[in-house]
């Protein structure tokens, strides 16, 4: 199996190279993925797989293969791009200004078209059914993984297990990483309106600077973080925006801050919440202020299955090589691949694309992301064995 398989990556790497390409120069923003949708179910159309509309641009393909019920793994890329204005000069460029695919969610589509392709061919010599997911919709809160599951995509067939990748632009192309447990935070979004009461600069006693109040609550703020959590767990506050005031002689009315709250542990991350309410409303209401608090629920935390992450691991060994196979560094980046591995057990792991030789090396979000199209013919190739091969 691992042969064919192999060998099918290898005979159609040009084709899904053209794809990718196809993609990279047609983005589109989150929620708004329509011609890719319909790419998508062009392709599945044409490898004759039957499929199902979700979340309105997402593609739910199944493949059923010999005893399809015996065993049930879904197989996740995500869709959508990103508000960036691309900067390679490269043949398959964004044909769409300002949108551009910089976080190599076109990779991932086509990484899963090319396993769908691959799984399809074959699928009379492995048992069991793969559920193709194909998500819109990640860059951007809600989440399209959170609609999906709504709308019932982890039922009917039931899959016992899901996996998807990511590309690593920090990681040598012909290479994996995998890690079991937490590997990446949750995502909260802070919105704070500081109320005070503007006045003349020189008559600080007739006004409440909100300012200061302000200024107090970021420290405040940032001795939660260093005082009430454990120091070995992972966790992150930033204020990112501080916005009040236009001139040297006016004390304004209010502030208005934004921040990111982020967490690996669950519980931590819910306590934090009720922290971050207490110091706020009590700290600006002692400086004689009102407040306004939001805080915006985004990703969960990620958490690779152990079990199924070592399996995984030992699938991409067979694969590439124990030299190939590396272990996926924490980070407090978020993804809402969380979702499904939250209700069933996931492996999120990651694809090698960087190539220094070649000057491949720009990280994720930035204009000059790219990849070493060398990556899709492994990246299909692995997410096809895993579907084939997973108990
Ligand atoms: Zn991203
Ligand atoms: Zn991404």
């Amino acid at each position: 199996m691992l042969d064919k398989i192999k060998s099918l990556s290898h005979q159609y790497a040009a084709e899904f190279i053209e794809i990718r390409r196809h993609l990279h120069a047609h983005p589109e923003l989150s929620y708004q993925e329509f011609e890719t949708s319909k790419f998508i179910q062009q392709k599945l159309t044409e490898f004759a797989i039957p499929f199902e509309i979700k979340a309105t641009t997402g593609v739910v393909g199944l493949i059923k293969g010999k005893n399809p019920a015996k065993r049930i793994i879904a197989l996740r890329g995500d869709m959508d791009a990103l508000p960036i204005l691309e900067e390679n000069e490269v043949s398959y460029k964004s044909q769409n200004p300002g949108v551009m695919h910089a976080c190599g969610h076109d990779v991932h589509t086509t990484c899963l078209l090319g396993a769908a392709k691959i799984l399809n061919e074959l699928k009379h010599e492995w048992e069991g059914t793969i559920k193709l997911i194909f998500q819109p919709g990640e860059e951007k809160n809600p989440g399209g993984a959170s609609l999906l599951i709504n709308e019932g995509v982890l039922e009917n067939p039931s899959p016992a297990s899901i996996f998807g990748l990511h590309v690593h632009p920090g990681l040598a192309v012909g290479k994996m990483s995998f890690r079991p447990g937490k590997v990446m935070a949750s995502a909260d979004e802070l919105y704070i309106t500081v109320k005070g009461k503007g006045g003349h600069a020189a008559a600080p006693h007739l006004c409440v600077d909100p300012i200061l109040i302000a200024s107090h609550l970021i420290i405040a703020l940032q001795q939660i973080m260093s005082r009430n959590n454990n120091p070995l767990n992972p966790s992150v506050l930033s204020i990112t925006a501080f916005n009040a005031g236009s001139t040297t002689n006016v004390i304004p009315n209010d502030v208005k801050l934004k921040g990111t709250f982020r967490a690996m542990d669950e519980e931590w991350r819910f306590k934090a919440h009720g922290l971050i309410r207490n110091v706020t409303e009590n700290l600006v209401k002692s400086m004689g202020g009102e407040v306004d608090l939001l805080i915006d629920v985004g990703y969960p935390s990620l958490y690779n299955n152990e079990q199924l992450s070592e399996l995984a691991k030992e699938k991409a060994i067979a694969y590439v090589g124990a030299d190939n196979v590396e272990e996926t560094e924490k980070r407090m980046g978020a993804e809402d691949f969380g979702y499904y591995s939250q209700k069933i057990p996931g492996c999120f792991y990651r694809l090698g694309v960087m190539n220094t030789a070649k000057g491949i090396t720009s990280g994720v979000h930035t204009p000059t992301f790219n990849i070493d199209e060398a990556a899709i013919e492994i990246g299909m190739g692995m997410m096809a064995w895993l579907g084939a091969s997973i108990e």
